[in-house]
């Protein structure tokens, strides 16, 4: 075994030092003392802030451990076990409420610590910097009209310049224009139902934990079933999106663009503490590119929680659906090359919405709350235009071939590439919850066999499992979806831009996190990568 490497210790000392690291985590600031006091002590060491915070509960709590007490002589068997759970329930309940009640006292106090800060800058840039993010800005959207115009009933091709209308009003429309935002205000709608868990966020620079409705499988949900009665009630969607899907992408393309100077406009008035790590170099152009705002909101409206996971990724799968259908309308027949990569894409944004609902409730796992574009970068341009724009209209490009070119493979053709995508999904699912449980709970029994380097900032590093054969399993297994939705298009090389484009996104973005994790673990780091010197595909890379 390496220098520092270790295997999860025994089940014992597991319980302990798991009580100590999560109350770390939540106590920010505090003594060491009293970071590792279990919540349970912390609900009978302020009994009077559990009590006036919520003081019917704590009374009905009392009575009902009274009657506890006198049911456990009468049946100590089977009914013992319910009044153990009654009593196990109410101090959670109980723990919760005080666990609220600290959030709250922390939050105001970084608010306090918000406005004394000066402003401080960043100095290290990506992407080019203000160079490299204004030719970003400019080219993303050509792109986009440059490959979906390329890809037509007759042809699809990379090497003839596309058409563009001469008339560029072809391309944009007020019906469109309402159809989005229509599609938009019916999702911030659905985010704000009070369906699903309200949960905090990682701790902010600041100390403070931001809260957030996780209840996007349901909006998912809902979605698609108002989907399912507009068509059973011949509503024309499936007509008017096909035929103005280039209108409602101009519309998407604007709207990002004009959020964006807003968004920009409204981090220019907020506190330092609220400003990404990356996004507050002074230079307008590359913070307006990156995010100047970590997590702007209005209200208690998150705008980068709900873009990174509704409007676009639901919006893929019905655009997605109306392919299928129009498909059905002119043939009467659901194709299978078409019908296999939408059931694929609809897995993934599935599972997305999925582990970002019930992962929560669940308690498995974090999920959306830890990725990157939560927690580091800025919601700027870059993640605007990729949210509602990019994603959408532009990951729908094999279906939206599909339905115009199918080469028709053999069966056993499609049967190898079902293959490849469970794989890859597989993969993904399995290296992302390996992750998201070791980062909840390192002392899981399901991660008990799997090493790890222990870090200066009292996390570890997996190498054992996925996560010793690469440093980013989840991105192979994602990147094997992205090869196995394009395979069905045969060789007409368009349809092959998704992977291409995503490995080379997934490559930056493996090295950007590299490069935050070796400031964030220094040496420990670099033994990781001693360990583990594939980076994404091994052997390969
Ligand atoms: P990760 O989920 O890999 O998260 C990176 C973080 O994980 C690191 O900053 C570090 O954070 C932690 N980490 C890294 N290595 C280890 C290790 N060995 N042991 C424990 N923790 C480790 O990256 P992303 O947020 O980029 O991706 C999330 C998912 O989203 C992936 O499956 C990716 O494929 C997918 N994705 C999809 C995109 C799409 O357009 N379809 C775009 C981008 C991503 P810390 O140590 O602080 O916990």
């Amino acid at each position: 075994m390496a220098t520092g490497m270790v295997k999860s210790p025994p089940s014992k000392s597991r319980n302990k030092s798991r009580s100590r690291s999560r109350s770390r985590g939540r106590s920010t600031g505090k003594s060491s003392r009293s970071a590792s006091k279990s919540p349970a002590r912390t609900k009978s060491k302020s009994p009077s802030r559990t009590q006036s915070k919520s003081p019917s509960r704590s009374s009905r709590t009392r009575e009902r451990t009274t009657v506890v007490k006198k049911e456990i002589v009468v049946t100590p068997t089977r009914q013992s076990t319910r009044i153990a759970d009654l009593v196990d329930n109410e101090k959670k309940v109980s723990t919760r409420s005080s666990e609220l009640l600290k959030s709250e006292v922390r939050n105001n106090m970084a608010d306090k610590k918000d406005k004394a800060k000066p402003a401080a800058k960043t100095r290290a840039t990506e992407f080019g910097g203000p160079v490299g993010a204004l030719f970003i800005t400019l080219s993303l959207p050509l792109v986009m009209y440059y490959i979906n115009l390329a890809c037509t009933k007759t042809k699809c091709t990379i090497l003839e310049l596309p058409k563009f209308p001469k008339n560029i009003w072809l391309l944009f429309d007020m019906e469109a224009t309402l159809l989005f935002f229509g599609w938009l205000a019916f999702q911030a709608v659905l985010a704000m139902i009070p369906v699903g868990r309200v949960v905090e966020g990682l701790p902010l620079p600041s100390g403070k934990r931001l809260k957030y409705r996780c209840n996007g499988f349901f909006a998912f949900v809902a979605s698609l079933i108002a989907f399912g009665i507009c068509v059973y009630f011949n509503v024309p969607l499936v007509k008017m999106v096909h035929a103005k899907f280039f209108r409602i992408m101009t519309s998407a393309i604007l709207f990002s663009a004009i959020l964006s100077i807003f968004l920009y406009i409204k981090a220019r008035a907020v506190p330092v503490t609220q400003l990404a790590p990356g996004g507050n170099t002074g230079n307008a152009l590359y913070d307006f590119f990156i995010g100047h705002e970590l997590n702007p909101r209005i209200g208690s409206f998150d705008l980068k929680f709900f873009c990174e996971l509704r409007p676009g990724l639901i919006g893929w799968v019905i655009l997605n659906f109306i392919f299928v259908l129009k498909a059905y309308q002119d043939t009467q027949a659901f194709p299978p090359a078409l019908t296999l990569v939408v059931a694929f894409q609809t897995l993934y944004v599935a599972d997305a919405l999925w582990f970002e609902q019930w992962s929560v409730v669940l308690a498995i796992q974090d999920a959306i709350l830890t990725t990157m574009d939560i927690i580091h970068d800025g919601f700027g341009f870059m993640l605007v235009f990729g949210d509602l724009a990019w994603v959408p209209f532009l990951y729908c490009l094999q279906p939206r071939f599909l339905l115009d070119n199918d080469p028709k493979l053999a069966w056993y053709s499609l049967a190898g590439i079902a293959l490849l995508n469970v794989f890859g999904y597989m993969t993904f699912r399995r290296a992302n919850s390996q992750k998201n449980e070791f980062r909840k709970n390192p002392f899981h029994p399901s991660l008990a066999d799997l090493e790890s380097i222990p870090t200066s900032s009292g996390k570890r590093l997996l190498v054992g499992g996925l996560w010793g054969m690469c440093r980013k399993p989840n991105y192979l297994g994602d990147l094997m979806m992205a090869l196995a939705w394009s395979l069905p298009c045969g060789m007409s090389l368009i349809p092959y831009f998704y992977p291409v484009y995503f490995a080379i996104l997934l490559v930056h973005r493996e090295r950007r996190d590299g490069a935050q994790c070796q400031k964030k673990y220094g040496s420990s780091w670099n033994r990781y990568c001693e360990r583990v010197p594939y980076r994404i595909i091994p052997y390969v890379y």
